[in-house]
């Protein structure tokens, strides 16, 4: 990197950052990405802030009753994190202004994360601030005017000087319809002020299921107060009718980036027909090292020694836990599959269930053991239907199958340092990147895993990990993934760890290669940096050319 002074000030923004698991407002894999680029940032000294809301309550802390279903309570964070800027900006949201005050999370020194909180002494608009997710579409709208407008605005009172505004999912476009606001005041029309601002925007999208993008009826976020001082006509042209804040944030921005190659591929084709929005080139996603590999095995690597005694700390640490919290004691020596993601449906966690005759044997001789862990959306009743599924399991096989309640941050650590096997069973293209495989390799877990997000970069099948199904898309792909996945697991992950010790180790080794030297945050930000942020890149040529040394991969 050249001198940081003159690197290019980013402000970034998203909805949610994992930063810690006493900081709880996040959900899952898009804040973990944000609080891991922070914490880079800070570690790189790169000039980057983040700017997010703070959420009262959290997003949800889950667990299960006795019938096995999942159920919500609010979380609380640690105000000692937390510092008062002294500053409060407002923002007008259906009519009314309303005052929100600006917090500082100092931890990261250089790369501080501002969080806007609604919830004033004496205000009523503490609903917007309160739950992250929470609410419905006007609850939505306005948590975007504060996150996005308000956003803005706080920067400015805070006297930072921004070149790069990165919005981290559609969710933060109302960024970009504040800084066009700000620009016709001075003067310029609106296609000037929306090319000056574009010129100021990048732009990453999440989301390869179509319904998962966001969109809004034009009438009800002009009455949320959304326009901000624009006209349909206008915000027609930038997110289309209903307003798509996907559409939009393509739009807003002069380049736009996916989450890893076959992800870029997917976004590219899912909005070919969208006209006037940015090249979307492809980022893969990287892990903060620091956070997510385990001391010991991080000593272990960097040392030249073997990792299965580190390995084995780290395995019995997760041991302790799960006889701790779910009061069962698994073995250390035989075979233990994690599999810990948000219940989405496409994520399947009950998949390799579904042929009771191949699995049954496997679990009731304890050779394979498996722990999961996960949290559906409070109101997603397929996900909860899902872990329910899950759940079911662990009652038919208790010494054998365990869930662990309420996912977050301290379990992801525990369960992706001290697995053996990470299972991952998406259905492709659906897991944009994932990140969770990613912590496991770093820690020496063997991934078994579909082809989708990174695992199609990372994957060395037999070398690094396995790789499994993928080969159809709709109907029969489900069939044969599961097919695809008990033939890798019978033949070759199961004989390797009991047959062929030495070649799992070997493999360790391999995985933890992968992870460390091609998908931490650091190659991730050093591309941001060269790709996305460099003003010098923005020319029309150069675009055409980083999509092109981005597309690399074709199906
Ligand atoms: C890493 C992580 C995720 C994201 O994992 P995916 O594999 O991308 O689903 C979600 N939640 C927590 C708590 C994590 O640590």
């Amino acid at each position: 990197m050249p001198d940081n002074k003159y690197l290019p000030r980013v402000a970034y923004f998203c909805m949610e950052y994992g930063l810690s698991e006493d900081l709880p407002i996040y959900a899952g894999g898009l804040g973990i990405l944000a609080g891991d680029i922070l914490k880079e940032a800070h570690d790189a000294e790169l000039p980057l802030i983040g700017v997010g809301i703070l959420w009262k309550e959290g997003y949800t802390s889950q667990f299960i009753d006795e019938r096995g279903w999942p159920y919500d309570k609010p979380t609380a964070y640690d105000p000692d994190l937390l510092q008062d800027t002294g500053i409060i900006i407002h923002v007008i949201v259906r009519g009314e202004e309303i005052p929100v005050r600006v917090w500082r999370v100092d931890a990261y020194g250089n790369a501080p994360l501002y969080l806007l909180d609604t919830a004033l002494p004496g205000s009523d608009h503490g609903w917007i601030t309160n739950r992250l997710y929470g609410g419905g579409d006007q609850d939505r709208i306005a948590q975007e005017i504060i996150l996005g407008i308000g956003g803005v605005r706080a920067l400015e009172a805070l006297g930072h000087t921004i070149d790069v505004y990165h919005f981290n999912e559609g969710h933060a476009v109302l960024a970009g319809i504040e800084l066009i606001r700000q620009k016709m005041a001075k003067g310029k029309t609106f296609q000037q002020a929306l090319d000056a601002t574009r010129r100021e925007v990048v732009f990453t999208t999440h989301t390869p299921v179509m319904a998962g993008n966001e969109a809004h009826d034009h009438g009800l976020l002009q009455y949320m107060g959304a326009y901000n001082g624009l006209s349909r006509e206008h915000m027609e042209i930038i997110g289309d009718d209903p307003f798509n804040m996907t559409v939009a944030g393509m739009r807003l921005a002069h380049i736009a980036n996916g989450v890893s190659k076959l992800h870029g591929m997917t976004a590219r084709s899912m909005w070919c027909d969208i006209d006037d929005r940015a090249p979307i080139v492809a980022i893969t996603n990287g892990v903060h090292i620091d956070t997510w590999m385990h001391p010991s095995i991080r000593r272990a690597y960097a040392a030249n020694l073997g990792l299965w005694s580190p390995h084995l700390e780290a395995k019995r640490e997760l041991l302790q836990t799960i006889a701790k919290r779910a009061g069962v004691q698994l073995n250390p020596q035989f075979m233990l599959i994690g599999f810990a993601r948000r219940a989405a449906v496409y994520k399947r966690p009950e998949f390799i269930f579904h042929r009771m005759d191949i699995i049954e044997p496997l679990l009731a001789s304890g050779r394979v053991q498996m722990v999961f862990s996960g949290k559906a959306h409070p109101r997603d009743e397929s996900g909860k239907q899902v872990l329910s599924k899950v759940v079911e399991m662990t009652r038919r096989f208790p010494q054998s199958v365990v869930f662990l309640e309420n996912y977050d941050m301290e379990l992801g650590r525990l369960l992706t340092a001290g697995c053996d096997v990470w299972l991952n069973n998406p259905q492709r293209p659906l897991e944009a990147s994932g990140t969770s495989g990613i912590k496991a390799a770093l820690n020496g877990g063997l991934n078994l895993s579909v082809l989708d997000g990174w695992w199609l970069e990372g994957c060395k099948h037999g070398v690094n990990g396995w790789q499994f199904g993928g080969g159809y898309e709709g109907e029969l792909q489900s069939k044969y993934d599961l097919a695809s996945l008990y033939e890798v697991l019978l033949e070759e992950v199961i004989p390797t760890y009991y047959e062929h010790p030495h070649q799992w180790h070997k493999m360790m080794r391999a995985a933890v290669d992968t992870a460390y030297h091609r998908f931490s945050a650091e190659r991730m930000l050093a591309e941001y940096y060269n790709i996305l942020y460099q003003p010098s890149r923005t020319s029309k040529l150069l675009e055409e050319q980083v999509l092109e040394a981005t597309m690399g991969y074709r199906a």
